[in-house]
């Protein structure tokens, strides 16, 4: 398909998600694990700046023996804590099923790389967020085009939930240095082909820590609309992508070594 051709897409920001002029970071840990741990990380993204957290309750595992997420659990603790701390979430659905409970506990609903081609999944989305302040963030797939990925966003747009924000979250290639490769150029050219925000998750395409920071300067000169990362209070003891999450020390200087990149690119860090 020629993705010339593919229709530039208007957002509506109604969730506030993304605002002109700004470089939105959302963090958390991948997976809620308890109370303790989601309430401990999630304290560090307020404290580092931040309005928005993430965490999984559904989780698509590589293996069905992997821990899988607490499920409904899971979301009565995303919930409580983002309604005490004052922050917004963003958490994945894997299953239509789940969309309706989902909605009543996050304000962004993601759809994991995984399932970027699950079309049934993608127009009941986009049918239940749409009219509301729930929006969507869209990963792309381990081995997809941009035109796919921005297809698949269409998926969702065109059963009228338009407040979808595109996420590069690395790619398979030939690379064995980090877990997948981060493909930047995606990143400027779905933002010339679309309307549609892009971020970037530069902690599944690393894979490690290390990583994290450069791969967001990075994004941030991309073009990147925001990014999405995971960050633990105990990084080494997360039992999910525990390589790559950073660290709260590393969490609290992320405004502040952002900032000037952004300046740069005449944003805010938020
Ligand atoms: C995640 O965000 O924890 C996740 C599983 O991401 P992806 O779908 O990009 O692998
Ligand atoms: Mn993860």
């Amino acid at each position: 398909m020629d993705v010339s051709a593919a229709p530039k897409t208007n957002v509506k920001t109604t969730n506030g998600m993304i605002q002109p002029g700004t470089f939105r970071v959302v963090a958390g840990p991948c997976t809620v694990e308890s109370y303790d741990q989601f309430y401990a990380s999630a304290k560090a993204v307020k404290e580092a700046g931040f309005e928005y957290v993430r965490g999984g309750a559904f989780k698509p595992r590589t293996s069905p023996y992997s821990f899988q997420g607490l499920g409904e659990e899971g979301l009565e603790i995303l919930s409580e804590v983002s309604s005490e701390l004052g922050l917004k979430v963003v958490t994945e659905v894997m299953d239509p099923y789940d969309i309706e409970v989902v909605m009543e506990h996050a304000q962004v609903i993601q759809i994991g790389a995984r399932n970027m081609q699950n079309f049934s999944l993608l127009k009941r989305i986009g049918a239940a967020i749409a009219g509301t302040d729930h929006g969507a963030v869209l990963k792309r797939g381990l081995a997809a085009s941009v035109d796919e990925w921005l297809l698949a966003a269409e998926y969702i747009t065109s059963e009228g939930g338009d407040n979808v924000v595109l996420c590069e979250r690395g790619i398979r290639t030939f690379e064995t240095a980090t877990r997948f490769t981060l493909d930047l150029s995606a990143v400027i050219v779905a933002k010339r082909l679309t309307d549609l925000p892009v971020i970037v998750d530069p902690s599944h395409a690393a894979g490690r820590r290390d990583l994290v920071i450069p791969l967001s300067k990075a994004s941030v000169a991309a073009e990147a609309d925001g990014l999405i990362v995971e960050s633990h209070h105990e990084p080494q003891e997360a039992l999910c992508d525990a390589e790559q999450a950073l660290p709260i020390e590393a969490l609290m200087g992320m405004r502040e070594t952002l900032q000037p990149f952004a300046t740069a690119m005449g944003r805010e860090v938020i």
